[in-house]
């Protein structure tokens, strides 16, 4: 028989490890719930510590104060899976950490990523690990070119990826790449990219938002859409897999699994990330129990939300590079009634930093798409008087 877990109770404090917006909306959600929050990392006035009752400001490497900052709280969930695993564990000598150090360790290294998906019969992008010139050139003769090369460890967002487009430049990606494991991938002919967030509680209980779409622009994700235009067999088949995968890691909390859909109709695991993701944002303001509000339900050992859907929903994330001639229009933005206006609180824009996003509900995913992407261009239809320091 299961132990009965402990439920942690609102008026508890919970921890989160890292400070970027998926902490601030987790954040935002447990303080709703009458939650207490405290943040730890190495940085100062973030988009989590802006919201949380306590924000710690030390580097990951500092056991003393991780251990200090989990005495001081009753769970601890994190918002960015690269915190190094010595983290997890010091932490976890202290205080439980959901979802636990093994998911972690698996969704934070492509490679491992990949082998532990492949061992266990999902469907995954076809993929080489890379330790000499050799190999990338066994893997490119295997795969065909285009491929793409990327660091096993530490990548997000496109970042440290190249693709390659013949065997000629086999040599030269080689010698720039530096010693660090890589893996090279087949480069994927998909027709889409889908994505299905879910929770899983501390009793197995199993909740998703379905499949949604996405579109992503230079590798970052550009909108989403629920539910994605795909026929109900991708669903039923894409949602069976993410349980699958959320029930073989044991996952307690919210993960969220990629995939791109091929022409063929295939679907394919690209990544797995262990935590609330931006392509389920939209459940904010969509979803009667939004991703953040199940990750504190899951993490704390309560029944699971429904994850209903309001509406057809979709979101547009707003980087950085919409700064880049003054501070966008937000009255624009908010004359689009529809439209919620989401900002993280970053100061200093960055092309490619993502500083918010704008998300809506109308009758058709294909109103909202409309709706968000109309709201974003009358962003910077007209500048406002700079408020932030320029871009870099
Ligand atoms: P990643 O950081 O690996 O999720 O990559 C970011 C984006 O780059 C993905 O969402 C895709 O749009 C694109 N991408 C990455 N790997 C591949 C691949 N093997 N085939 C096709 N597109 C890819």
């Amino acid at each position: 028989m299961r132990a009965k877990a402990e439920v942690i109770i609102p008026g508890a404090t919970i921890g989160v490890l890292g400070s970027g917006q998926l902490g601030r909306m987790f954040a935002i959600a447990a303080r709703r719930m009458g939650y207490r929050v405290h943040t730890f990392s190495p940085d100062t006035d973030t988009p989590t510590g802006q919201v949380a009752d306590v924000e710690i400001t030390a580097p990951y490497e500092d056991l003393d104060a991780v251990r200090k900052f989990a005495s001081h709280v009753n769970v601890i969930t994190f918002e960015f899976e690269n915190v190094p695993s010595a983290t997890v564990t010091a932490a976890a000598e202290i205080v439980q950490v959901r979802p636990g150090g093994e998911v972690l360790h698996v969704a934070q290294h492509r490679l491992r990523e990949k082998t532990f998906l492949r061992s266990h019969g999902f469907p995954v992008t076809p993929f080489k690990m890379i330790a000499s010139l050799v190999d990338l050139q066994t893997g490119l003769r295997e795969f065909g070119c285009p491929a793409v090369l990327k660091t096993a460890g530490f990548g997000y967002d496109g970042k440290g990826q190249v693709k390659l487009n013949s065997m000629s430049e086999a040599a030269v990606v080689w010698a720039n790449a530096g010693r660090q494991e890589l893996i090279l991938e087949a480069l994927v002919d998909f027709s889409v990219e889908l994505s299905v967030v879910a929770a899983r509680g501390s009793d197995g209980s199993f909740a998703h938002w379905g499949v949604v779409e996405n579109e992503h622009r230079r590798h970052i994700l550009d909108f989403s859409i629920a539910p994605a235009r795909v026929s109900p067999a991708v669903v039923e088949e894409a949602v069976t897999i993410t349980r699958a995968v959320l029930d073989q890691l044991n996952v307690v909390g919210v993960l969220c699994v990629e995939f791109f859909l091929t022409k063929s109709g295939k679907l394919l695991i690209n990544e797995l990330a262990p935590r609330p993701h931006n392509s389920g944002h939209f459940t904010f303001d969509a979803s009667v129990t939004s991703q953040f509000e199940q990750q504190l339900r899951a993490v704390c050992g309560l029944p699971l939300g429904s994850t209903a859907l309001l509406k057809p929903a979709a979101m547009a994330n707003l980087l950085g590079d919409l700064w880049q001639l003054g501070e966008p229009d937000w009255a624009a933005v908010c004359a689009v009634p529809e439209v919620k206006l989401h900002l993280y609180g970053k100061v200093g824009p960055k092309p490619g930093r993502k500083m918010g996003h704008l998300t809506a509900l109308a009758d058709t995913a294909d109103e909202a798409l409309e709706l968000v992407q109309r709201a974003r261009l009358e962003l910077t239809a007209r500048y406002l008087p700079i408020r932030h320091l320029p871009m870099v």
